[in-house]
């Protein structure tokens, strides 16, 4: 527990600073100043603030384990543009992400294995829980979660998406052409079946 209380009082220290500085960010609106939205990874090797040259008020920041359009991440997506005013969304996945080039099978495995670690077994149908973050075609994954996202019902035409790729080594985001292009508003109603 020693680790633990450690812990809490660095983050209490820091937080206290924190809480000193002075800055205006109370003043601030809700709704983001940049109108952007921002879907990421949650790896702690991202700091998506820094990476996008914004600061507290920009943007909203939705993380979840690969970036992944879950059904989560989406909802969150429509209450950004439809309640507080987003008009463009990022959707960034990154280099070196443990999801990469795994499947949903891995992905099983290694959750099973860090429980079992950890005392708890579990049967293996309740490890289907994880299943969908997986991506192993990582390409393929941007493009499909632009796609799902673009596709949802509650998305407005008028928010812009587009795909993007962090180099967690270099630092550099590039955009991904066929990502951006699957998050294009449908010509016509092309969803009318549907
Ligand atoms: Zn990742």
């Amino acid at each position: 527990m020693a680790r633990h209380a450690t812990t809490r009082e660095r983050l209490l220290e820091a937080n206290e600073r924190y809480a000193a500085r002075p800055r205006s960010a109370r003043a601030l609106p809700a709704e983001p100043a940049r109108q952007l939205a921002i879907l990421t990874c949650m790896d702690a090797r991202l700091d998506p603030l820094r990476f996008a040259g914004l600061r507290e008020g920009d943007a909203h920041v939705i993380r979840n384990a690969g970036g992944r359009a879950s059904d989560d991440a989406i909802r969150s997506l429509v209450l950004s543009a439809a309640v507080l005013g987003t008009r463009e969304w990022l959707v960034v996945h990154h280099t070196r992400c443990v999801l990469a080039g795994a499947t949903d099978a891995d992905v099983r495995r290694r959750v099973r294995a860090g429980l079992r670690e950890a005392g708890t077994h579990v049967a293996p149908a309740r490890l289907h829980g994880v299943d969908g973050l997986a991506m192993p075609d990582p390409a393929q994954a941007l493009v499909d979660d632009v796609r799902r996202i673009r596709e949802h019902p509650l998305v407005s035409a008028a928010v812009e998406i587009s795909g993007w790729v962090l180099d967690v080594a270099s630092g550099r985001l590039a955009e991904v052409p066929e990502a951006t292009a699957a998050g294009r508003p449908l010509a016509g109603p092309v969803g009318a079946a549907g």
